[in-house]
């Protein structure tokens, strides 16, 4: 998505060989038309797919969960990371290791929303070790739900993320693909979408 790698080379800081920060318009403040246009483009790679609900885990994918659901004209979900009292029985939930934070935490959503008649496309803003949408789609399959695929703004594909989504047989389309970063460049992959 062109759009989106030109913003990422414009205002995307490096902050080490692993790390890029999005956030003056992708995950802390958010550029609205951008997300709209990114909830468009799920839509259309996914378009061969029927979808019932779009799913994601907070806070930094419910933006673009959100778009994608009004492209689809079908609701959002998104897991709670901590969990609520609202939120204490019948839920799906798994663990999620953060390599980030070196924690591993539940993710949770409640079985009322969630069952054997969805039809769900996952949707993150990075896909970095794949932790956490390994975790979503753990609970898709728990609650006997069809998988349309993963969608991913950005994926750092020198990760191992797409490799382990792909081993459990997820099809991932990734909207900006980062072969290699270092403060000051970023390298993108020839074919963002496969
Ligand atoms: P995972 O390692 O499970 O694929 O990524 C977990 C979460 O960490 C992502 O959903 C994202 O919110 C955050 N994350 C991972 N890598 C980056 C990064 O390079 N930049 C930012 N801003 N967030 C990241």
């Amino acid at each position: 998505m062109d759009m989106l790698k030109q913003r990422i080379r414009q205002e995307g800081q490096i902050l080490s060989d692993k790390v890029l920060k999005v956030d003056s318009f992708l995950n802390h403040q958010v550029d609205t038309e951008l997300a709209l246009a990114i909830g468009r483009e799920f839509a259309r790679l996914f378009a061969d797919k029927p979808v019932t609900k779009v799913l994601t885990v907070e806070a930094s994918g419910i933006q673009f969960a959100m778009a994608t659901g009004i492209a689809l004209g079908v609701p959002f979900l998104y897991a709670k990371k901590k969990k609520a009292v609202t939120l204490a029985e019948n839920v799906y939930s798994a663990p999620v290791h953060s390599f980030t934070r070196q924690e591993t935490y539940q993710i949770s959503i409640s079985q009322k929303y969630l069952g054997p008649a969805d039809k769900v496309l996952i949707v993150d803003d990075f896909l970095a070790t794949g932790a956490a949408l390994a975790g979503l789609v753990q609970i898709v399959r728990e609650a006997g739900a069809e998988l349309a695929g993963v969608g991913c703004v950005v994926e750092k594909s020198f990760q191992e993320g797409r490799g382990l989504l792909e081993g459990m047989g997820v099809r991932v389309h990734s909207l900006a693909r980062i072969a290699s970063m270092a403060p000051g460049e970023v390298h993108f992959m020839d074919d963002e979408r496969t």
